[in-house]
């Protein structure tokens, strides 16, 4: 019987697992096969604290790593392929085992979706980004241009005009999804522009981004536009499928927390990307793993020394 699993290894999972392990707690973290978290697909990381100078993506969950094991984690890298969480011990499973835990923590993420099309895997980090926040700022004078019509498209642009000397919205249809006040300070800024019924169909240039092929989604007339980078901000989907049924789920199928920290199935704890409809930072889904941990901590101890015994 483990004290608790945690399922994840992004910056939510390790740092659940470096503070479950320094409470003793010996934690078993079920890595999934592509260990690491999103940034792993990540080039330059510079808004993480503590690294002056940035650092690559996967250098830094290696870190994350060590420290983990480091103080006793035990980081396994496969999948979870089903979850049991009708009555404790919690069961967890994987394509080869079964294990049995007291707590779990999910920290599952969340991946950002892509368009898809040619070129885009290759130039990824090389100007094609689904984080403003986290690349924004390495495009300082260029042509940026934004994909999707919906909040995270208006907010990714308008914080994009911080930088690039123009900033392009690329949407599928001839309205937008965002809500009123988003579009609406996104049609007033002046660094701002829309080219309406229009798909990216293809990622141009060499190592880094150069241009891009548009398709009409009216005509099917094609084009092309110079554009230095390219934000794809065209929603996030939740990793929940083997959550469902076992944990409660919002609307947008992310995990359900009144608190950010806790499930509806005690015992059971979220953190990061994956309860996180809005920040979704590596800085902000590590300290998402710190609650995580030191609620599963005291969770554990009630559970050793449950009041009544304390106050007898
Ligand atoms: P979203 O509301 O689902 O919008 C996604 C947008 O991307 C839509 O405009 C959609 O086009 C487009 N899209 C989807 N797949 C596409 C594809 N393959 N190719 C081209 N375009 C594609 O997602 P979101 O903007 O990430 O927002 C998610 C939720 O977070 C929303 O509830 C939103 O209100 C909330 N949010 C709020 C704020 C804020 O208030 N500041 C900021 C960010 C997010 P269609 O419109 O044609 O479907």
């Amino acid at each position: 019987m483990e004290h608790v699993i945690i399922i994840g290894s992004g910056p939510a999972g390790l740092t659940a697992a470096v503070y479950a392990a320094r409470a003793n707690l010996r934690p078993l973290v079920l890595a999934g096969g592509m260990y690491g978290g999103q940034l792993m697909l990540t080039t330059d990381v510079e808004n993480y604290p503590g690294f002056p100078d940035g650092i690559m993506g996967p250098d830094l969950m290696n870190k994350f790593r060590e420290q983990a094991e480091r103080f006793g984690a035990r980081i396994e890298n496969v999948d979870v392929t089903s979850v049991d969480f009708e009555k404790n011990p919690l069961i967890v499973r994987t394509a080869e085992a079964e294990f049995k835990a007291k707590s779990v923590i999910v920290a599952t993420g969340a991946n950002a979706r892509w368009l898809g099309i040619p070129g885009e895997e290759r130039l990824r980090g090389r100007g094609i980004s689904t984080c403003a926040t986290c690349d924004g700022a390495f495009f300082r004078e260029k042509h940026i241009a934004v994909v999707g019509g919906g909040d995270s498209a208006m907010e990714e642009a308008l914080f994009l005009t911080r930088f690039g000397y123009k900033v392009t919205v690329i949407h599928r249809r001839d309205s937008l999804r965002a809500s009123k006040i988003m579009a609406d300070r996104a049609f007033a800024h002046e660094k701002i522009s829309f080219i309406w019924n229009t798909a990216v169909e293809e990622a141009l240039g060499d190592h880094t981004l150069r241009a891009l092929k548009l398709r009409n989604t009216v005509d099917g007339a094609h084009s092309e536009i110079e554009a230095d980078a390219l934000f794809i901000a065209i929603g996030h989907d939740p990793n929940t499928a083997i959550f469902k049924g076992q944990l409660d789920l919002d609307a947008m199928g992310y995990i359900a927390s009144a608190d950010g920290v806790s499930t509806n199935v005690e015992g059971v704890f979220v953190a990061g990307d994956v309860n996180d409809l809005r920040y979704k930072q590596a800085v902000t889904a590590a300290g998402a793993g710190c609650r995580a941990a030191m609620d599963a901590e005291k969770y554990l101890e009630a559970l050793e020394f449950p009041i009544e015994e304390a106050i007898a």
